[in-house]
Order: structure tokens, then C-alpha cells, then sequence
């Protein structure tokens, strides 16, 4: 006899379930999430959200994109899964995609953020023969052994050391201090050229020139964690285009499938793996393929990169015009943004929610905001007057 799964409409229960049954590592906002449509979520007792998290910069062209479901629907009746032993059409196809819109010149598929993390941080390993890695204070690069080691904050780090051996961490946008931290072992630097986690923290376009430019005169790679910043979150297809500086291998995840798990890295020519040196299971599966595949098409079609840009400078000069005295600066790209204000943010996350609008706090005292890049003008403008009032 089968046991059927019913879904309970009861928050209560949805909770006592999670609390009895998931290992509690989430600090979880009260509220239970059943559907989304573009910008907008709703719960399970029917009220909605304008959502300026997007799954923390995952739902780029919004939930549920018609094209996206489609895209999944399709595919999953054809095949959901083989090995990378066979060929199959949509991981090739999105392959070349992906080598156009990075510049890069071929990649390598995996599941997650902290995978794409792990394989780059192998790759400069196996490419350069040396073993350690310079990477910035308050980075986010993952959670996994190898990730974490690159990993800055040390609630994360610590409970889990000994990570592999010879990291450095140095100040972010501090060019000079990466030079002074150079051994003969240090295979490679790696950076986001916004960081996310750390507080959305834009650097100098000269500093990542001048980073470019150290790796180049010492034999060490440069990688862009591009997992957060990546598929037109900062008004470009890839941050690394406002800099313009490239560089050798860079990780994307994230919103790389439309909301669909994925990740991948890309690497400049003669920056490869050999046969044999990484696999994954899953990596490239065909409805990973697939969504990635559509949710590109989505961001081509409906020029989202450039309405990343405009919408952004919108958003943050509404900001601005607020003139509140608890902010302390308004800073981002397109649409990964951040409200910096002068005291912990997590009631002002409360409050928010309460009045609609869905927020995240980072770094304790900066409000991130990363919406879907389909969001509208209006709903900006009902964030930006929730955010004044509260
Ligand atoms: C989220 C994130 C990761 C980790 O991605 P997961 O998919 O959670 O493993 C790595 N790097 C950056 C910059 C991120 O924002």
C-alpha cells in the first residue's frame, strides 16, 4: 500500500515538521512560501510579496518564467538524467552559450556555487603545479572544504578547520596588500568583483587591473567568483565586464538556471581540465541544460541586461532621494544592491515583510537588495516607500 503525500496548509504544522525533521542550520523568516509569478511571491494563507531577494540573486527573470517552465516541462518528459558517459544535444548547445557570453573558451558543468568554487580552485591547482590561494576579507566563496578555505568569516571556517593549507586572506580593494602576501606556492587569487555576502562591496575598476596585473607577473591565476554577480544581476551579462578585465577561470551558479540548481566554470584558453581530473554526476544534466538554456533566451530576449542597468540606477536613485539619516550609503551595480544603514537591519527585514516586501539582511547592517530583473517601476517605487516609512 502507497501512503499518499498530502501537503499541509497549516504554518504550524509546516514548522513543527521542519523543526522535528531538518537539521536546524537556516534562521528561517515565519512565514511559508507555495507560489510565485515574476517579481511577486505568496505564502500559503494566500498573502504576497514583492521579493527583493529573488532566492538570494537566483530568480533573475522572475519566478516561474513561462519559457523556463516550458523549457523544464518539455525536457523532463524526453530525459531527466544520464551520465556524462553519453553526448547530449542541450549541454552542448549550452555550452556554446555560455563560451559566447563569457568570452571564455570552454567550461566545465557542476550543481552548485560551492562546486563551481571547488573546481575552479582544482583547476588553478593542476594548471599552475602550485597549491595556495589569496583570496579578500568578508569573501563568500562557499561551504564545502576547498570553498570554505577561501571563505572569510570565521563563524563559518573555524568549527571545521583544519581547511586546506596556506590560505591568505588581505583587504578587499587593497591591490598592494595581495603583492605583499605572494609565496612561491600561491597558484591563484580569487575575488568577486562585487562581493555578495561580504555586504555588497563594489571595488575600484583599477584595483581588479592591478590585481590582473600581479597575477600576470607571478605565474598565478586570477579566478571571479562570478556565482552572485553573474547572468545580468549588475546591469552586464558578467560583472567582470565593467572592469573589463579578464579573468582565467570564472564560477557561475546562481541564477544560471533560472532557478534551477546549477553551476559551472569557465576558463580561458589553455586553462583546462585533462581527461579524468573532475567529473560530476549530475553536471550539465539535461534539465539543468534546459532551464539554463531558456532562462538565457529570457535574458536575451527581454533585454535584461540593460533593464538590469536602468532599473538599478532607478532603484538606487530613489534611494538616495530619501535622504534618511540611518542610511549610511546606498552602493551596488544594476540590481545587486545595498542599503548600508547605521545599526543592525534584521527588524527593518520584520517590518518589511509585515508590509509586503521581502528583504535580506548581510553583514548585519546592510540591506540587500537583489529583486528579479523583471521587476516594474511600480513595484520598485511601493519597495522604496515601505523602506522610507519603516
Ligand atoms: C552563493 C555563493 C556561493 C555558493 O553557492 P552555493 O550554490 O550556495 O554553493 C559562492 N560564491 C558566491 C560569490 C556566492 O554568492
Amino acid at each position: 500500500m502507497t501512503k499518499e503525500i498530502t501537503l499541509s496548509k497549516d504554518y504550524e504544522s509546516i514548522v513543527e515538521q521542519d523543526k522535528n525533521y531538518v537539521m536546524q542550520t537556516y534562521t528561517r523568516q515565519p512565514i511559508a512560501l507555495e507560489s510565485g509569478k515574476g517579481s511577486v511571491v505568496r505564502d500559503i494563507t494566500g498573502n504576497e510579496y514583492i521579493d527583493c531577494v529573488a532566492g538570494i540573486a537566483v530568480n533573475n527573470v522572475g519566478h516561474c518564467h513561462p519559457r523556463v517552465v516550458e523549457a523544464i516541462s518539455k525536457q523532463a518528459e524526453k530525459l531527466i538524467h544520464v551520465s556524462n558517459l553519453y553526448y547530449t544535444d542541450v549541454q552542448a548547445q549550452l555550452a556554446e552559450e555560455l563560451v559566447g557570453i563569457t568570452g571564455m573558451a570552454r567550461v566545465f558543468f557542476c550543481n552548485s556555487g560551492t562546486e563551481a568554487v571547488e573546481a575552479a580552485m582544482k583547476l588553478a591547482r593542476v594548471t599552475t603545479g602550485k597549491t595556495e590561494f589569496i583570496a579578500a576579507e568578508h569573501s563568500f566563496h562557499g561551504r564545502t572544504m576547498g570553498s570554505l578555505t577561501v571563505t572569510h568569516k570565521s563563524i563559518y571556517r573555524t568549527p571545521f578547520e583544519p581547511l586546506i593549507q596556506g590560505e591568505k586572506f588581505v583587504p578587499y580593494n587593497d591591490a598592494q596588500a595581495i603583492r605583499d602576501s605572494i609565496t612561491k606556492d600561491t597558484a591563484a587569487v580569487i575575488v568577486e568583483p562585487i562581493q555578495g555576502e561580504g555586504g555588497i562591496n563594489v571595488p575600484s575598476d583599477d584595483y581588479l587591473k592591478e590585481v590582473r596585473e600581479i597575477c600576470d607577473e607571478n605565474d598565478m591565476l586570477l579566478i571571479f567568483d562570478e556565482v552572485q554577480t553573474g547572468f545580468a544581476r549588475t546591469g552586464k551579462w558578467f560583472c567582470k565586464e565593467h572592469s573589463k578585465v579578464e579573468p582565467d577561470i570564472m564560477t557561475m551558479a546562481k541564477a544560471i538556471g533560472g532557478g534551477f540548481p546549477m553551476g559551472a566554470i569557465a576558463a580561458r584558453d589553455g586553462v583546462t581540465f585533462d581527461k579524468s581530473q573532475h567529473a560530476a554526476t549530475f553536471g550539465g544534466g539535461p534539465l539543468a541544460c534546459a532551464a539554463s538554456l531558456a532562462s538565457i533566451g529570457v535574458i536575451r530576449d527581454e533585454n535584461l541586461v540593460e533593464r538590469s542597468a536602468q532599473m538599478g540606477k532607478y532603484f538606487m536613485d530613489k534611494l538616495n532621494s530619501l535622504e534618511l539619516d540611518n542610511i549610511v550609503e546606498v552602493r551596488g551595480k544594476g540590481l545587486m544592491i545595498g542599503v548600508e544603514i547605521n545599526r543592525p537591519c534584521a527588524d527593518i527585514v520584520d517590518l518589511a515583510r509585515e508590509n509586503g516586501v521581502l528583504l535580506n539582511c548581510t553583514s548585519e547592517k546592510v540591506i540587500r537588495i537583489a529583486p528579479p530583473l523583471v521587476i516594474t517601476k511600480e513595484q520598485i517605487d511601493a519597495v522604496v516607500d515601505i523602506i522610507a516609512q519603516i
